[in-house]
């Protein structure tokens, strides 16, 4: 008999029979809470009725239209659809499945269009698993440990994660900013330098939000020396951070922004947006694949685009995820255990740390699976695993967030003896 790799592990030892808003029903007949939206992917919530019946409709009519053979009308609608809500002047789009396939396609546009080799990434970021994608992540090492040699021409510089260095905001995005400029005079000259790629919230590495200085500290040095600015926003955009997109919280504009996740509800749907100028500077037949694009991911992400308009679900995260924020802070604030919590919009977490400061993976862990024995589904992140993050979906309203905070607090209780 068959099974799957010992190495692919759950974090709960849950066996899924349906999912409906913000609940998942296992084969027994229980119901959880599920604040990992398949890590942040199903932002309409589980078998929204509107994304269920696009697809439905979408699968009578044509699976699979390979879209560099034949055009179809999902994809050419979504792309329309999008231009609505890109930022300015991003009115090109490549489309693929994974979120690592988007990373890849940006860094062949980014390289192909500068001519330059190298990328610099910042530290904590997290960009996938394909092996480019590999070698710009930085979110832990079990990422990329054993599959060396890595892509060559990546460089690493500071994210200003205040909490990690124990300073205040101004003074970490300083110190990255300094950095960055002396990684530049160091090792990675300006003029080799293609692209900047980075997330506006840190996702794996932690949950941690970028912000305004030093997101202006990237732009200026991206203009000054031809280097494009990457805007991976696959699991902050769509919503998920109280506006359409993670960046727009910094008032920068980016060259690229990656799409996946939440675009499609849980369909493998993912893309690049540039600007066609940017677009025409690839070299020909350095996009495509087999199933990019695909018709049916493609009429369930027009229908969670309406669906995000209609039921207000940017606004929405933006209340609830500050009803989120402060409820989880309170329950910090009363745990000496928990370091920090932080977060924006509807990505919140929780960092475990031991007295002397340390991270405290192994609290952080029974918090996920005391919570996840008592009906609320969590997820660990960050590079030594201690922090705890809640990532609902967008249609989480206030009562499920009340119940998911009582369950939190009585868990960090039991698992603090606070
Ligand atoms: N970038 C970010 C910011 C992500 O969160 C992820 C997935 N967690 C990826 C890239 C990679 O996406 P995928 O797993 O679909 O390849």
């Amino acid at each position: 008999m068959a099974q799957l790799s010992p190495l692919l592990k759950q974090a709960t030892p849950i066996v899924v029979d349906h999912g409906e808003g913000v609940y998942l029903y296992d084969v027994d007949g229980n119901r959880h809470l599920d604040f990992t939206a398949g890590i942040g992917v199903t932002s309409t919530g589980h078998c929204h009725p509107k994304v269920v019946e696009a697809a439905r409709e979408q699968v009578g009519k044509l699976i699979h239209g390979q879209y560099t053979t034949v055009m179809h009308q999902p994809l050419l609608e979504l792309t329309e659809k999008l231009g609505d809500v890109l930022p300015t002047g991003l009115d090109s789009l490549f489309f693929a499945n994974s979120g690592s396939e988007a990373v890849e396609a940006a860094l062949r546009l980014s390289r192909q269009a500068t001519g330059r080799p190298n990328v610099i990434v910042f530290q904590g970021g997290f960009h996938g698993r394909t092996v480019a994608a590999a070698s710009m992540t930085t979110s832990g090492t079990r990422f990329s440990a054993g599959i060396s040699p890595l892509m060559a021409g990546v460089h690493v510089a500071p994210f200003p994660y205040a909490f990690h260095y124990g300073w205040d905001e101004q003074t970490a995005t300083k110190f990255a900013l300094r950095e960055l400029d002396y990684l530049f005079a160091t090792v990675c000259a300006p003029n080799e330098t293609a692209a900047f790629f980075i997330e506006p919230v840190l996702g794996e590495g932690g949950y941690v939000p970028a912000n305004t200085e030093f997101m202006a500290g990237l732009r200026e040095r991206a203009d000054a020396h031809g280097i494009l600015l990457v805007m991976d926003e696959i699991q902050t955009g769509f919503g998920r951070t109280g506006k359409f997109w993670g960046h727009e919280h910094f008032d920068v504009h980016p060259d690229i922004v990656l799409i996946a996740k939440g675009l499609a509800s849980g369909f493998p749907l993912s893309g690049i947006a540039a600007s066609k100028e940017l677009m025409a500077k690839a070299l020909p037949g350095s996009q495509g694949g087999t199933y990019g694009g695909n018709a049916v991911s493609c009429a369930a992400a027009v229908a969670t685009l309406g669906v995000i308009q209609d039921e207000g679900l940017v606004e929405n995260a933006a209340e609830r995820g500050r009803q989120l924020l402060e409820g989880a802070r309170l329950i910090g604030d009363k745990t000496p255990g928990i370091g920090d919590v932080r977060g924006l919009g509807l990505l919140v977490g929780s960092e475990f740390t031991k007295p002397d400061g340390e991270a405290d993976p192994a609290t952080a862990a029974a918090a996920q699976k005391t919570a996840a024995a008592t009906g609320l589904l969590l997820l660990t992140c960050g590079a030594y695993m201690n922090v705890v993050r809640m990532v609902p979906p967008l249609v989480v309203n206030a009562e499920q967030i009340e119940d998911a905070l009582r369950i939190w607090a009585d868990v960090v209780a039991t698992v603090t003896g606070s």
